[in-house]
């Protein structure tokens, strides 16, 4: 596979390193480095950022606050992180945009599609704050539309596991990793890649989803270049 324009999603989780809570500036540096390196190719990059690392709006709901509001909180904590990792981005010479899916004129652009896409062509990397801008949602979810949006060719989602499992190898010594498998299959097997809106909008729209351990430093490099590593969805 041959990448032009990549769609990168993050889980906020990603980015506290071995931290219990927030950011640890080690981990966003190595992923500027990388990212940079991609970047230096000429392959466009957008990124999406979760915000799992600051605050959820399921788990609030469950300690007794009102799901929107929680749900809007957790978009502004995706905005935190995606300012953490512009600023490590900038760091390292790459050229950033951010854009936010919620209006906050004072530190970002407004997402407007056809401006974003204008920015990937100039070899800007994009990244988009805020989820989809809607409650009810996930990073994945907005990760899968902005990816949709922009025409990128894939997906990738770092996480710190090296692609899908039969079962999760953190909890199954067992568990047998997938180089390659179909959205019809991850169904049938019931597995775990993204949430299901997030999935369903991916395998609709024929959007190839890889996910693979963004936390091994050159691994991005690695995949962006074509290299088979962790796994590939496809239809
Ligand atoms: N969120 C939302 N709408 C979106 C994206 C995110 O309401 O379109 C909220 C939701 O509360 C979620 C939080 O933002 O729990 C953080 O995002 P997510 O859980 O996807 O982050 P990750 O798991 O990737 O760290």
């Amino acid at each position: 596979m041959n990448y032009k324009r990549i769609l990168l999603k993050l889980s906020g989780e990603s980015l506290m390193g071995d931290k219990q809570y927030g950011i640890d500036n080690e981990r966003v540096r190595q992923y500027a480095e990388d990212i940079r390196d991609v970047v230096a190719k000429g392959i466009e990059i957008a990124i999406v950022i979760g915000g799992g690392n600051i605050f959820r709006g399921l788990s609030a709901e469950k300690s007794g606050m009102d799901r929107a509001q929680a749900d809007y909180m957790g978009m502004l904590a995706t905005v935190i992180n995606s300012m953490a990792l512009q600023d490590a981005l900038e760091k390292v010479g790459v050229k950033t945009r951010l854009m936010t899916a919620i209006k906050m004129e004072q530190i970002c652009e407004p997402f407007i599609r056809r401006r974003a896409m204008r920015h990937l062509e100039k070899g800007r990397v994009v990244i988009f704050g805020a989820g989809t801008g809607n409650p009810y949602f996930t990073t994945d979810s907005a990760a899968a539309l902005r990816a949709i949006e922009i025409k990128a060719d894939a997906v990738m989602k770092g996480t710190r596991v090296d692609g899908i499992y039969t079962a999760d190898p953190e909890k199954d010594a067992s568990a047998v990793r997938f180089d390659e498998i179909t959205f019809r299959e991850v169904f049938a097997k019931n597995l775990n890649v993204m949430d299901m809106t997030a999935f369903t909008l991916c395998e609709e729209n024929k959007l190839p989803i890889i996910v693979f351990d963004m936390n091994k430093q050159g691994n991005f490099m690695k995949l962006a270049s074509g290299e088979k590593i962790g796994t590939l969805v496809r239809g």
